[in-house]
């Protein structure tokens, strides 16, 4: 008998994860008989837990989410370059027996934007990212990857900007990023085509962004990482002054593209019925009906 395909998302908490959602359609789509679920694993179990996951046969990997990214690297027997670079990992598989760690948060950052920008448009444009956390790293290396010409990082703590500025400029060798001070945040220097929004500001229960878009010239983009609520204040604040928008979850699904191949086998659909699944689940959310 054939062993049914298991992967699991985990982190702590994790009861309000999309990725069971988003996995389980593609599996339906594709008629796949296989299992996405998600676990909870605290800080401190999470190696000897994991460990014991990959020793059963249908386990087939598993998303990490946070606190786990980055202690996920220290479990895997080697770790891509991306995963490396990023610090962190929201993936890992099992591969000729070894526990492999990778990072698709750069290329699902950046797949969205190359539908709305050519790769000449991108390593032209002026761009301007909210935050300094772990999401926001993997935005700048995805941005220095493109060849974007000038980056600008904000970040309510200015210090942990810095920090952030330093430690990519020693990896990488490029030093194309500059930090802007907290309180000049609405009145950046030059013209911006883009502005990422990479922090949890604005985020359910997290007050919202408050940065003012006048700044923006009017064929700018507003790309949002937060994805709960989907309209966040950010997207309606861009929305209204007429900038095109590009919401959190459009990176959510393209970051688990690559996952479920790992997981299973085959390219999940390309057409928008997850999209239009999750939509609907988080509309259904916010209203308090989910
Ligand atoms: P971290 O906790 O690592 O970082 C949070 C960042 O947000 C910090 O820079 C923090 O600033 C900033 N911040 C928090 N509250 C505010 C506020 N009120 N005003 C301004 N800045 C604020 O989180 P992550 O980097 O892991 O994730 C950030 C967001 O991105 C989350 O909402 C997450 O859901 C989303 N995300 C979306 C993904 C997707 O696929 N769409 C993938 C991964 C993350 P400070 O340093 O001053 O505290």
């Amino acid at each position: 008998m054939r062993t049914i395909p298991r992967a699991l998302v985990i982190g702590d908490p994790i009861a309000h994860s999309l990725s069971p959602l988003l996995h389980q359609t593609w599996l339906k789509q594709t008629k796949i008989n296989g299992r996405y679920e998600k676990k909870n694993i605290a800080y401190k179990d999470l190696s000897k837990k994991l460990k014991a996951l990959f020793q059963d046969d249908g386990f087939v990997g598993a998303n990490i989410t946070l606190p786990h990214k980055r202690a996920a690297l220290q479990i895997a027997d080697e770790v891509t370059t991306r995963a490396e670079k990023t610090g962190s990992a929201n993936l890992l598989y099992k591969k000729n027996n070894k526990i492999i760690a990778d990072n698709t948060d750069i290329a699902g950052f950046i797949t969205p934007l190359l539908k709305r920008r050519s790769g000449q448009q991108l390593k032209q444009a002026s761009v301007l990212v909210f935050g300094a956390g772990g999401v926001a790293r993997a935005v700048l290396i995805a941005l220095q990857n493109a060849d974007v010409q000038q980056i600008t990082l904000c970040n309510r703590s200015n210090e942990r900007a810095e920090k952030l500025v330093e430690s990519l400029d020693q990896k990488t060798g490029i030093t194309n990023l500059q930090t802007l001070d907290w309180k000049n945040r609405n009145k950046p220097k030059g013209t911006v085509d883009l502005v990422v929004n990479a922090s949890s500001a604005g985020m359910t229960g997290v007050e919202s962004l408050d940065v003012n878009l006048d700044f923006c010239q009017k064929e700018a983009l507003v790309y949002d990482l937060v994805y709960k609520p989907l309209l966040t204040p950010f997207i309606l604040q861009a929305s209204s002054k007429n900038l095109k928008v590009i919401d959190g979850l459009e990176m959510l699904i393209s970051q688990a593209r690559p996952c479920f191949k790992v997981f299973f086998g085959i390219e999940p659909p390309k057409d928008t019925f997850v999209r239009n699944k999750l939509e609907s689940y988080l509309i259904k959310e916010n209203d308090g009906s989910e």
